[in-house]
């Protein structure tokens, strides 16, 4: 199939385009997302209770459902100057490849050097954290990417950043920890002896290669128990997919600069924050009834919160230190199959993206690892770009789609977020290129288990 090429490979947006405000999505849902709890007394955690362990700012964030638009420091917007706007790319190769009708976008967030859409937040985190005067922040990590991302933008800032990093990825993953240890941060592999939560767990559960449940425990225990710290996440909060807000508004202004309208809107999703970010503006004109746009979430069949979860009360973490969240979540206690490579395996799905999926306004679909790396290898012979094997389960899903305008010969324009690089996942890539990946569904009776691990909490 022959296209013209009348829209470039590649949108950039100039500085004096590039969003000067994130959109907080929350101010125009009808159906708010659930407050997060404090474990102790079942009540939505006040301000107060949540300055302990947030910085002051990030706390009016979290809280704020009804500011529609939030500035953006002048501080971020220059950090964002030096890797954003992240380029919004027509996947022409691939369209030609598959011979599709459909247009395909993809908004890629793996140019800069932390390899991933984590910057974003990051830097805003480690922002607001020094503008309170704190020394420091402690955070977890799981493949490294958060980590990472946070040891760039503290040391940008000149802040202390201890990183909790699971252990197994400490240990398979090295050069994530030495890019972090370069950037000036202190890495940790959890469960450790440095807190007493790890070492609990490292007691109930010897030899344990650690999770983030587990890894968030320690991080919160390190902040709250030092003068001048506090802790820091990368997902999940409403606060992170307020940052996030940039991929979609970029989007957006790309979009709209050509008079581009998307059908469909594909991301990845593990806690949900690329997925929320992306989809956040063109979320608010599908809830204000200006729009209508299909809005799919995928996630590894593996870790299926959002299509397998309950819609409940949960502990974010598995020492259970954090306030409750409720989440589509497969239980506290769900720990993934330890084949699984492709990332995405936090437990739980952000509060927003759950709300917005009960109120029906996402689909949601899983895929099997291996024919997740099969579309990750598809797309980097075609159109160049190593995918991460978490961006690589939207690549699927939008190809999945455009295959089907093939049948139906419509040209449906789909947009994906790719969220990051594969470059640190080359054991997994190494793996699936000798045959040796395997796919694990978990069973009924496995997810009950998790589910057994869920506090008895209406809401
Ligand atoms: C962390 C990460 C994700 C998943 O996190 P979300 O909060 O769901 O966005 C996806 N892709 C990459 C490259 C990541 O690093």
């Amino acid at each position: 199939m022959t296209k013209n090429h009348e829209i470039p490979y590649k949108i950039y947006l100039t500085e004096e385009e590039m969003p000067k405000q994130y959109y907080n999505v929350r101010a125009d849902m009808k159906n708010k997302p659930a407050p997060l709890l404090n474990p102790a007394t079942g009540k939505p955690m006040t301000a107060e209770e949540l300055e302990p362990v947030f910085c002051r700012e990030l706390v009016k964030q979290e809280l704020d459902n009804d500011n529609q638009y939030i500035d953006i420091p002048e501080d971020i917007r220059n950090f964002y100057r030096m890797y954003r706007p992240s380029p919004l790319v027509r996947a022409y190769c691939l369209e030609e490849k598959l011979d599709t009708p459909a247009n395909i976008y993809y908004k890629y967030e793996g140019g800069n050097t932390s390899g991933s859409h984590k910057l974003n937040s990051a830097i805003a985190q480690a922002y607001y954290a020094k503008n309170q005067g704190l020394k420091g922040v402690t955070t977890e990590t799981g493949a490294g990417q958060w980590g990472t991302a946070l040891s760039m933008a503290c040391s940008y800032l000149d802040l202390d950043c201890e990183v909790y990093m699971v252990k197994v990825s400490y240990e398979q993953k090295p050069f994530r920890r030495d890019v972090m240890r370069t950037y000036g941060a202190k890495v940790t592999p959890s469960p450790s002896e440095t807190t007493e939560v790890g070492r609990k767990i490292l007691a109930e559960h010897p030899g344990t290669t650690g999770s983030l449940g587990c890894a968030i425990s320690e991080a919160v225990e390190a902040a709250v128990s030092k003068e001048g710290y506090r802790y820091v996440l990368g997902s999940v909060l409403n606060q992170v997919l307020l940052h996030q807000s940039i991929i979609g508004m970029e989007t957006k202004i790309a979009l709209d600069k050509y008079g581009i309208e998307p059908d469909m809107i594909i991301g990845c999703c593990g806690g949900g924050s690329n997925f929320g970010g992306l989809i956040s503006p063109f979320m608010g004109e599908k809830i204000r009834g200006e729009k209508d746009y299909r809005i799919i979430g995928v996630e590894p069949a593996s870790c299926p919160s959002l299509t397998r979860g309950r819609y409940a009360y949960d502990f974010c973490d598995t020492g259970k230190v954090c306030p409750l969240a409720k989440m589509y979540t497969l239980g506290s206690g769900f720990i993934p199959s330890p084949n699984h490579a492709g990332g995405l395996r936090y437990h739980g799905m952000s509060s927003i993206v759950s709300q917005l999926y009960d109120d029906g306004y996402i689909e949601a679909r899983t895929y099997e690892q291996s024919e997740v790396f099969e579309a990750a290898v598809e797309f980097a012979r075609v159109e160049g770009i190593l995918p991460a094997p978490e961006s690589s389960h939207a690549i699927k899903a939008a190809m999945d789609e455009a295959k089907k305008c093939i049948e139906t010969g419509e040209e449906k324009t789909i947009v994906m977020g790719l969220t990051g690089t594969g470059y640190f996942d080359m054991l997994a890539y190494g793996k699936y290129i000798d045959g040796e990946m395997s796919d694990y569904i978990p069973t009924d009776e496995e997810l009950e288990e998790g589910f057994a691990t869920l506090p008895d909490i209406e809401g």
